[in-house]
């Protein structure tokens, strides 16, 4: 009986989740359907095909290769010890929330927050808990420590956690030092450990990338991986690296889960080994990146002359910008009204800002958009949103 209740917990935990597929079909029509260009270095393609010839198809260990994981403490500035390798950084958080989250535990995460940490949190039984960013959307201390505040004082010690993106998607905003400083500050007074998305530390533009860890006094979880900087999604090669904690519990946790799957994509942990410390593509690619990215708000200054009032806050790492859409006369119901009518009138896809918990005044229509696509497709895309607002 108790162990069909838990079945049912889970049933609804599932059909609770906010995973959904929008209905409806986007046709974009235009060039090519391959619109992100980006296509992984070929050097690096070469190390995959290379590790399954040299026989490098069986099961591996199950918390990672050596020799991956020694390339991996080397980047990450820890032991190898301290490295876990996961089926991309989705696993790592998965496992990470699987170990941590109880009934009733709260995680504080950012808002707007990349969606899967809120889902997973609420999967095993958790509560999200969400801290406001500024008008730069760097994390605003003064509400951090407000939350954690509220939550001592309502739920006794439940807030075991607190989240970092960055640079963070949706904004695209890389954190300041001293942020990040105060964040882990108040994270060891309070007792919490610091989770830390750093899988798109590479992608910075002109600013400096502060990795969480190098920082942090307590306890840190940093999350990274090759889908992004390595242009390898596909290969699901991840890690977590679990550092200055007392002891090793929450880390055999993890590791019980990553025996029962077994272990992550053998040939890619052989193939990283070399490509994880060959960077030769990244200038090129944030070179395009940072051209892509100029164009777009360019762009967002044209539509600004053509009376659509957008903002945007300059996106200074990844390849996402979160700006907003002025809407005083109510056009739309919602940000997810808006996104769908430009779906399907314009059929361009961008995703509304409370699909990543982003709540703001109805005035104010917030999208996420990714500057990946060239500048062709990036033209014709805003061009056809413009063209769609001012015909509403
Ligand atoms: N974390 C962040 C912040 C992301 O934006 C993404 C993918 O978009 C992921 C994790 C997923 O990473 P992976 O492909 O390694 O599972």
């Amino acid at each position: 009986m108790k162990m069909l209740k838990r079945l049912e917990n889970i049933k609804y935990a599932i059909r609770d989740l906010d995973v959904g597929v929008p209905k409806g079909t986007i046709k974009l029509n235009i060039g090519d359907p391959l619109i992100f260009d980006f296509k992984i270095p070929k050097n690096i393609e070469n190390e995959m095909k290379k590790a399954i010839s040299n026989g490098y198809n069986f099961y591996a260990p199950s918390e990672g290769v050596k020799e991956l994981r020694e390339k991996i403490a080397k980047k990450e500035q820890c032991k190898p010890e301290d490295i876990i390798v996961t089926a991309g950084t989705s696993e790592a958080v998965n496992f990470l929330f699987a170990s941590l989250v109880e009934h009733g535990t709260q995680i504080l995460l950012p808002s707007p927050c990349y969606p899967q940490y809120p889902s997973l949190v609420k999967l095993w039984g958790g509560t999200p808990i969400f801290y406001d960013c500024d008008e730069n959307w760097q994390p605003n201390i003064h509400d951090i420590k407000k939350k954690i505040k509220q939550s001592k004082s309502w739920t006794g010690n439940k807030m075991k956690a607190i989240v970092i993106i960055n640079p963070n998607n949706p904004t695209g905003v890389v954190y300041d030092e001293s942020i990040l400083r105060e964040i882990c500050d108040i994270a060891y007074e309070n007792d919490m450990i610091v989770i830390s998305d750093e899988i798109y530390c590479d992608l910075v533009f002109g600013k400096q990338f502060v990795p969480t860890s190098s920082v942090a006094r307590g306890p840190v979880v940093t999350l990274n991986g090759v889908s992004k900087c390595y242009l390898a999604p596909g290969w699901r090669i991840g890690w977590m690296t679990l550092q200055n904690f007392k002891d090793d519990i929450l880390k055999e946790s993890i590791l019980k889960l990553c025996r029962l799957r077994l272990c992550a994509n053998t040939p890619a942990q052989y193939a990283m080994v070399k490509a994880l410390e060959d960077k030769r593509h990244m200038d090129k690619i944030k070179a395009e990146l940072i051209a892509r990215r100029d164009f777009m708000m360019k762009k967002f200054e044209e539509l600004k002359s053509d009376g659509i009032n957008i903002n945007c806050v300059k996106p200074d790492g990844a390849f996402y910008a979160f700006p907003y859409i002025e809407d005083k006369k109510g056009k739309w119901k919602s940000d997810l009204d808006m996104v769908l009518k430009i779906r399907d009138n314009a059929h361009v896809l961008v995703v509304h800002g409370s699909g990543f918990d982003y709540h703001s005044s109805p005035d104010k229509k917030y999208f996420r958009m990714v500057f990946l696509p060239p500048e062709k497709i990036l033209n014709e895309a805003i061009d056809r949103i413009r063209n769609y607002i001012k015909s509403v």
